[in-house]
């Protein structure tokens, strides 16, 4: 369905696409990661035809879509995409949002536009705000009817730019599931995303794109369990696990928590382990913070999708203490908090660093 060859894209004197090739069938849901800069949201823009590729081939069903006598609009019906931030028409009400390109650009009846409006409200779950304004609806609200208006389109290919990564944690799950959906009916889409179990459970393929080329792509089993090439190994791990360091006793804890609630969000940990993690590292931080143990530490978090496993690992400079022996009655408190919401503990410590590492109980 669509056949990339050679495609290349230079903006002045860098090169951020070189040479990508490769073929897409019908029906494919392709998820598109790689570290940001890597030229993703580029990839989908050349396809699109957003942005002039500089050299190379792109055809939709046999169709050079390259050439100059190619009718861009049309190209961009069949091929509609959905951007990180909504782009929908603030002045107009839900409803117009999706009527309005189909009355205009497929010439259908308002009445038939409207028809079809509904019922991708319907779809997506928000039949009952077709009056509102979009900036009366959440952001998850209005990414689904950014969906909607472009499956108003009637496209046969969707392409999605980082869909999810405007929202708020809370919010990503209702956006992901109206995407689930519409892969499950077949709709070919190339999927430009972060959200790694996401990728993982729809995806026909995974695209990793790193040194401007597509550096290794197979089924998501392939990519996600077993990477074969060193820079998609390291990439796929630094997804699997948050990693922070704090530089003092100062550091900011309620950013912190946030980013434990965003990595939790993104890999689905049930909302009880959420909460126990979240408790568990500020009670944690406080002994250390009271145990006066140097800094800088830094905090890694593993989540085994398998098992169910929450991780926790504090590294701290050679010389500090196991902030898990400190004694006395200030202390308890925190203590038994802590060892109840621990399966297991270990502590080791090396002439570089101590690393505690913190096994949280699966509930
Ligand atoms: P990603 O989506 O993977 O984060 P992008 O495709 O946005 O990466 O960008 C890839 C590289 O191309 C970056 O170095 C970016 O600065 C550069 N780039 C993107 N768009 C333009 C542009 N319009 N002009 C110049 N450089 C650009
Ligand atoms: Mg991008």
């Amino acid at each position: 369905m669509i056949r990339i060859e050679h495609l290349s894209k230079n903006f002045g004197n860098l090169s951020v696409l070189r040479d990508i090739s490769a073929e897409i069938e019908k029906g494919e849901v392709i998820s598109i990661i790689g570290p940001s800069g890597s030229g993703k949201s580029t990839f989908l823009r050349c396809v699109n035809l957003l942005d002039r590729p500089t050299s190379g081939k792109i055809s939709i069903n046999g169709v050079n879509i390259l050439d100059r006598h190619t009718d861009v609009a049309r190209v961009r019906q069949k091929m509609n995409m959905v951007f990180q931030a909504f782009n929908l028409f603030t002045h107009l009400t839900v409803l117009e949002n999706l009527t309005l390109a189909p009355v205009k650009l497929l010439g259908r009846s308002r009445q038939e536009a409207e028809r079809k409006g509904h019922d991708l409200l319907r779809l997506i779950g928000l039949g009952e705000k077709s009056m509102s304004y979009p900036d009366e609806l959440s952001g998850g609200q209005k990414q689904r009817v950014a969906i909607a208006r472009c499956l108003a389109m009637e496209p046969e290919i969707i392409l999605f730019d980082e869909p999810t990564s405007a929202l708020d944690p809370t919010m990503v799950s209702e956006v992901l599931s109206v995407i689930r959906r519409l892969a499950k009916e077949g709709l070919t889409m190339l999927i430009v995303t972060h959200e790694m179990d996401f990728a993982r459970d729809v995806s026909t393929r995974v695209f990793y794109l790193d040194e401007g080329t597509i550096y290794e792509q197979g089924t998501p089993g392939e990519i996600f369990d077993n990477p074969c090439k060193e820079k998609t190994k390291a990439f796929i791990r630094r997804q699997q696990s948050l990693y922070q360091r704090l530089f003092s006793a100062d550091f900011d804890l309620y950013s912190l928590n946030a980013e434990v609630e965003s990595f939790c969000s993104r890999h689905l940990v049930p909302l009880k382990s959420r909460h126990d993690l979240t408790l568990l590292i500020e009670e944690v931080l406080q002994l250390y913070c009271a145990s006066s143990s140097s800094f800088p530490i830094d905090i890694t978090v593993n989540y085994s999708e398998k098992t169910g496993q929450l991780e926790l690992l504090l590294e701290s400079p050679p010389g500090s203490a196991n902030p898990l022996e400190l004694q006395g009655e200030d202390y308890a408190l925190g203590l038994s908090i802590i060892g109840n919401l621990l399966q297991d503990r270990k502590f080791t410590h090396s002439e570089n660093r101590n690393i505690l590492k913190l096994y949280l109980k699966n509930p």
